[in-house]
């Protein structure tokens, strides 16, 4: 493992503070953090970049086992080096699901073979994600997990929810929802607005989202587990998760790239890349996510990265999958349309997250931590011509962004150097 220098960078460190230094690594861990240090092996110079924590993803779904022909646990890695990712937590809703311990304990070895990013296996809260009985927690938790969702779906039954925040809020695991309810949203297409009345779309109405939160915190206020709201996406919505963390409930909440960017104007032209779930909504509750994500009330951005092959998304709009990717273009997009400052970027990029996945390697930029680094360029241009995911359903794709990641650094390795994957370079350091 070569040792090296980064030179002349905005530094923001695991204490918030951003400061212009040098910050030196040798054998894989932070060795020093400071002004005009001494040169350890390469000098390479970073000036104009901001250096922090590489970025963590609470919500990626790799689709291995089961559904290789859209992404695996290989090319979602090298999309989220490319993305400035040195951890992701995979989504459980593969085929099979992750409802036992030998899978969880699967993806986390296959992450590990691969080598690009920590990949840290979430588990299913029900049985095969089917709602009826509970996912064997035992032996999930055994195997390390320790954020547990049916994403994909909201789990209906309250009395099964309830039993898994008892069984987690006694070990201090994660509840994480897909707040969608499943009646309001049948046959949803789309936002229910102005927009779906024109295009004659069935809508999903924004209390699908918000009637699941309500209930979910009366269950967080009995069973004092740990909760987390997947892809908020209405200014209702952020208002509850704001009023619950004032009420002392242990909430936190993440917002997607594309609530962060789009509307629901933009699915006037029925292109599938804007076709997800939950829908783009109003400009009204993107202005609220931003304000949340700038103010606290929203904790993290998860990219809920959802690979879909061609063959499945080129269709007309009704017959398209709901998901979009956008692993490589997250920090961008935040960088491009939120001001956050480099101290709230790297917190609600870097920083909550690990905390929310419970990563003692990751979210961290001090002297003795792991070299899990991320170096960040906040005024070029994103390269939107190509993706290294299995999938191009993206809407990023050709569009214009601000915000580039020069150069990922995994457990003292570089898997991106200048903006390419090191292993397609051949200069794995
Ligand atoms: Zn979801």
């Amino acid at each position: 493992m070569r040792d090296f220098t980064l030179q002349n960078a905005l530094v923001v460190t695991t204490d918030g503070t951003a400061e212009k230094s040098d910050v030196v690594v040798t054998d894989g861990v932070v060795a020093e953090i400071g002004q005009g240090l001494q040169v350890r092996g390469e000098a390479i110079d970073c000036a104009g970049t901001w250096i922090g924590p590489g970025f963590v993803d609470v919500h990626t779904h790799l689709r291995e086992p089961g559904q290789e022909w859209k992404e695996d646990i290989a090319t979602g890695s090298r999309a989220a080096a490319a993305g400035g990712y040195t951890a992701v937590v995979a989504m459980p809703n593969t085929d099979p699901a992750i409802d036992g311990g030998h899978l969880a304990r699967y993806v986390a070895d296959r992450g590990a073979e691969v080598g690009l990013v920590e990949v840290v296996p979430s588990g299913c809260i029900s049985a095969g994600r089917a709602g009826a009985k509970l996912a064997h927690l035992d032996e999930l938790w055994a195997a390390g997990v320790t954020l547990y969702t049916d994403d994909g779906d909201s789990v209906d039954d309250a009395g099964l929810l309830r039993r898994a925040m008892e069984y987690l809020a006694e070990r201090d695991g994660v509840v994480a929802q897909h707040c969608i309810d499943a009646g309001l949203a049948a046959g949803g297409q789309m936002h229910e607005g102005d927009i779906s009345s024109l295009l004659g779309m069935t809508g999903v109405p924004r209390e699908a989202e918000e009637t699941v939160i309500a209930r979910d915190l009366s269950l967080v206020r009995l069973t004092g587990v740990r909760y987390h709201v997947q892809h908020l996406s209405t200014a209702g919505g952020v208002a509850m998760i704001a009023a619950a963390k004032k009420e002392g409930l242990r909430v936190t909440a993440e917002a997607t790239p594309h609530h962060l960017f789009f509307d629901h104007s933009d699915v006037g032209d029925t292109n599938p890349v804007y076709k997800m779930m939950p829908p783009l909504r109003e400009p009204s509750d993107v202005d609220a996510l931003r304000e949340g994500l700038r103010n606290g009330a929203i904790d993290v951005v998860a990219t809920d990265h959802a690979p879909h092959a061609d063959h499945e998304k080129d269709h007309p709009w009704e017959d398209s999958p709901f998901g979009v990717t956008g692993l490589e273009w997250a920090a961008a997009v935040v960088n491009t349309v939120v001001e956050l400052g480099p101290a709230r970027f790297f917190s609600v990029m870097s920083k909550n997250p690990a905390v929310i996945a419970g990563l003692a390697d990751q979210g961290r930029l001090e002297v003795g931590a792991p070299a899990n680094l991320v170096v960040f360029d906040p005024a070029a241009s994103a390269n939107t011509t190509r993706t290294l995911s299995r999938s191009g359903n993206s809407p990023y794709l050709g569009r214009e962004l601000q915000g580039a990641v020069r150069h990922t650094v995994f457990r003292g390795r570089f898997t991106v150097r200048n903006g390419e994957l090191a292993e397609l370079v051949g200069a794995m350091g």
